[in-house]
Order: structure tokens, then sequence, then C-alpha cells
């Protein structure tokens, strides 16, 4: 049967990596959402028009490598607070959330909007500080030069435009399950995200 599993929260909350270890853990397909409007903010920065690209984008595109880059993320959350493009946007994600065997979405809005009715949602989150020093540790990985207040900044700028706008802005489903990363590895985060959703599973008889 399908089942779906919604998975919120701000940038570098460890939502993604919780999302790949959820998926895996039950064997089902997993969307990173982010990766939709990364793709259509890449192509605004070529000159394309915010809706033009939404509307011409195909699922070969979410493989592109430069969808990462802070620049992208940023020219992401700007073409993401367009109802038009939202919208655009809601048949790819609908139709992948009805995948036969379940799946896994992850992004801002999949419990409040895309999949209201999903079996499971969890909202993860923690302090901006903890995620700006996640995202510079990523980004120094990768060899990218930058320092911690310009990544803090970032952050907080996407947090405010993210959850300010009018349209599908980031808050957590009223029926969602809070997982706080602040203070927690990665297992940690992994087992609490399994156990909340454990408790949603058919088999668990919670419904
Ligand atoms: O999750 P990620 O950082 O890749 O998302 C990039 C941007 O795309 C976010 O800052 C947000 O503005 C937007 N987004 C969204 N709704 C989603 C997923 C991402 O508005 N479901």
């Amino acid at each position: 049967m399908a089942f779906t599993i919604a998975i919120d929260g701000p940038a570098a909350a460890g939502k993604g990596t919780i999302s790949r270890a959820v998926a895996a853990h039950y064997g089902v397909a997993h969307l990173d959402t982010g990766l939709l409007y990364r793709a259509v903010g890449r192509r605004t920065l070529d000159g394309v028009a915010p809706l033009e690209a939404a509307r011409a984008l195909v699922a070969e595109d979410l493989k592109a490598d430069d969808l990462r880059s802070p620049e992208v993320a940023q020219a992401a959350s700007k073409v993401a607070v367009l109802p038009e493009v939202r919208e655009a946007l809601v048949d790819f994600q609908r139709a992948f959330a009805a995948r036969a065997g379940g799946a896994v979405l992850d992004g801002r809005d999949i419990g409040t909007v895309i999949c209201p009715e999903a079996e499971a949602k969890l909202f993860v989150t923690a302090s901006a500080e903890v995620r700006a020093q996640r995202r510079l540790d990523e980004l120094r990985a990768k060899g990218v030069e930058t320092d911690f207040d310009s990544v803090l900044a970032d952050v907080r700028e996407r947090d405010a435009r993210d959850m300010d706008r009018a349209d599908a802005p980031l808050r957590p489903a009223p029926d969602a399950v809070t997982i706080d990363t602040s203070a927690l590895d990665i297992e940690a985060a992994i087992a609490a995200a399994i156990a909340a959703i454990d408790g949603r599973r058919p088999s668990s008889g919670a419904g």
C-alpha cells in the first residue's frame, strides 16, 4: 500500500540525511523537493523566466551537479515565493507521493500543502547557529571558501523568506512530530525519526 512520509523543516536541519535514511530503512523512494526549486532557480540565473523554467522542468534536471551552491539556494528561495511556480510543481510531487509502495518527500510544505493526508509527518529543525555550522562544514569539505557569519546570514535570510511568504510558508503541519536535532547526532536523529514513523505504521495498530 502507499505510505507517504512527509518531512519538512528549514535548511540544514538534517532533513536530507534523515529522509535518505528513512527511505532506505522502509525501502521506499525518496524525493528531495528542494531540488525542484533549485533546478528552477538555477535556470533563472541563466535569464529564464521562473514560470517558464518551472513548466519546462523534467526529472533529468534534478541531476544537474551545480544545484547545491549557496547562490542556487538563494535563487531557489526567490522563485519559491511565487504561487504560480509552486502550483506548476504540485503535480510532479503528488505523483511521486502516490507511488505504489510508498514514498518519502522532504521539503518545506509537504505535510501542509503537497501531502496533507500523508500517513506520517515530521518537522525537523535545529537552531540557526547549529544549522549554519553544519552548512559551513559541508561547504568547507567541498572546498568552498566562506566563514560562519556569512553562512549564518544566508541561513537566516532563507529562513525569513521561507517562513514569511504568503503561499505555503514553512511551518509544521498540526499533526507533525517535531524533531529538534540541535543536540542530536545523526544516528540519534534518525532513530527518533524512525520511532515517530513506526508509531504511524499500520502494523503498529496506530493507524
Ligand atoms: O531544501 P533546500 O534547501 O534544497 O530548498 C531550497 C529552497 O527551495 C528553500 O529555501 C525553499 O525556499 C524552497 N523550497 C520550497 N518548498 C519545498 C522545498 C524547497 O519552497 N517543498
